[in-house]
């Protein structure tokens, strides 16, 4: 019914308690979660959690906060985006407000994922905080939307505001809300995902960071992606039902899956 667009379920924290956290999948009626991969080192076993369990699909990619980290090539996230449960290039993008000084490297990066995307024909994961200018410049620049001959994706964990969403969207992108967006203090978010339409938009944990309200505070999981569906619903003043099937499309549509 609800899909995860978004989880790190390999982190030692969620990997060591699979079974849990599958049961609570399976609980809240969430059928599918995207695994997201972080860094090289970490991404076969990414890659071996998609292969283990049929629900469970897989992207490859650096983060943009991984400095100290082997550098990805084009070739080579294509080379490992060759395989049927590796659906998406990232999580990719640009982070100023971890990190600072000359970020040269990571706009640097940032375009090598964008290149891989367009030629493996596999949709993004963009990761941007305090960085939209320069994200939305360099998907322009590198052709990332559909709109250029990209495949477009998904801005993941969106925080900024409704102008950067709908330039996305204008791209071709999906917006994809975490738990942020049901906490008190997210008025503007709220007021964003108001006014986009349910058929751009995308739902995620990011586990194990950032739990919805009410596990606000506790380690996040994917069965907690209902909640985020479940406040959306009530935002929009929609049945729950119209929220999980659209954003399971949604899903299904971005990562050109069979439903
Ligand atoms: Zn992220
Ligand atoms: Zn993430």
């Amino acid at each position: 019914m609800f899909i995860d667009s978004h989880c790190h379920i390999n982190f030692p924290e969620l990997a060591a308690r699979m079974p849990e956290v599958l049961a609570q999948m399976a609980h809240n009626k969430v059928t599918h979660a995207l695994c997201v991969s972080v860094d090289l080192p970490d991404f076969p076993q990414v890659l071996a959690l998609a292969h283990q369990y049929p629900h469970i699909y897989a992207s490859v990619g650096v983060h943009p906060d991984y400095e100290d980290t082997p550098e990805p090539s084009v070739e080579q996230l294509v080379e490992l985006a060759n395989d049927p449960k590796i659906i998406a290039i990232g999580e990719t993008g640009l982070d100023y407000f971890r990190l600072q000084g000359d970020l040269e490297w990571q706009r640097e990066r940032f375009r090598t994922h964008i290149r891989a995307s367009r030629q493996c024909r596999k949709p993004l994961i963009i990761h941007t905080r305090s960085a939209s200018v320069d994200t939305l410049r360099i998907m322009r620049e590198e052709g990332a939307g559909t709109d250029a001959g990209g495949v477009a994706g998904v801005m993941h964990c969106f925080t900024e505001s409704l102008e950067v969403a709908r330039a996305a969207i204008e791209m071709g992108f999906y917006i994809s809300f975490s738990g942020i967006v049901t906490f008190k203090s997210a008025k503007e978010l709220q007021a964003v995902a108001l006014e986009l339409p349910l058929e751009r938009i995308l739902i995620e944990t990011d586990a194990p960071y950032l739990a919805p309200v009410p596990y606000r505070g506790k380690m996040n999981e994917p069965g907690f992606v209902a909640h985020v569906g479940e406040y959306i619903a009530k935002l929009k003043g929609v049945p729950v039902e119209q929220v999980a099937q659209q954003t399971t499309a949604n899903f299904f549509q971005l990562f050109q899956l069979q439903a």
